[in-house]
């Protein structure tokens, strides 16, 4: 399940851009600032090989990694800049949906959530609209060796707490996995879940 080799293949503007879909793929998703470029660099290996762009306002770009030379690995645009307007937000849904709802071969959303704080309602909008929409995902919760902040709470606890909250919409909750890409905790445990999924 291990990356051996790592090939960036393009950034698209749009989603009938990308690549052709004729291999398995997983996409990337999770609130700006949430460590998505550091979890796919600590993946990959490589240092500042995501791309993402960051500041708002700037082009959304949809990037594909082939990995192995049989999967891809697809950044997706990170949602919910803190100064993001509605407007802004309904871009970031209405450019992502068209990906999600017509990629014959995504096997599964990678969905990136912040263990350090406290459960965010636009993961959980976000959860939502995938779970209602079919598609497969995977919560990755980033940040796990952070130790609790003055007054917050410890990852664990903000997982847990998550957890009960996906409750109310999930009998079964999707597949979690703890990550960090301080210590590299949980990228073995990822990656093998994902070369499972990819088999399945
Ligand atoms: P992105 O906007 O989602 O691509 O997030 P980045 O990967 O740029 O990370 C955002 C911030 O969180 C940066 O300051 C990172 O150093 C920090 N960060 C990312 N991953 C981790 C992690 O696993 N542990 C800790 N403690 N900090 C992290």
């Amino acid at each position: 399940s291990q990356i051996k080799q790592v090939e960036f293949v393009k950034s698209s503007s749009k989603p009938r851009d990308c690549p052709k879909d004729d291999r398995p793929e997983f996409a990337i998703v999770g609130r700006s600032n949430v460590g998505k470029s550091s979890l796919i660099n600590a993946l990959v290996r490589k240092k500042e090989f995501a791309l993402t762009s960051k500041k708002p306002g700037k082009t959304q770009l949809i990037n594909h990694f082939l990995i192995n030379k049989s999967w891809y690995l697809v950044d997706l645009p990170g949602y919910g800049f803190a100064v993001a307007s509605e407007a802004a937000r309904t871009d970031w849904t209405s450019f992502t949906k068209g990906y999600f709802l017509n990629r014959e071969t995504l096997v599964a959303v990678l969905l990136l959530v912040d263990a350090s704080i406290p459960p965010q309602k636009i993961d959980l909008d976000c959860a939502n609209w995938l779970g209602r929409n079919n598609i497969p995902m995977t919560f990755v919760f980033t940040k796990c060796d952070k130790m609790k902040a003055s007054k917050g709470k410890r990852p664990d606890e903000n997982i847990r707490a998550f957890q009960e909250l996906l409750r109310k919409y999930y009998k079964e909750p999707p597949p979690w996995i703890m990550t960090s890409s301080m210590t590299g905790l949980g990228r073995d445990e990822l990656l093998l879940h994902m070369s499972q999924l990819r088999y399945h």
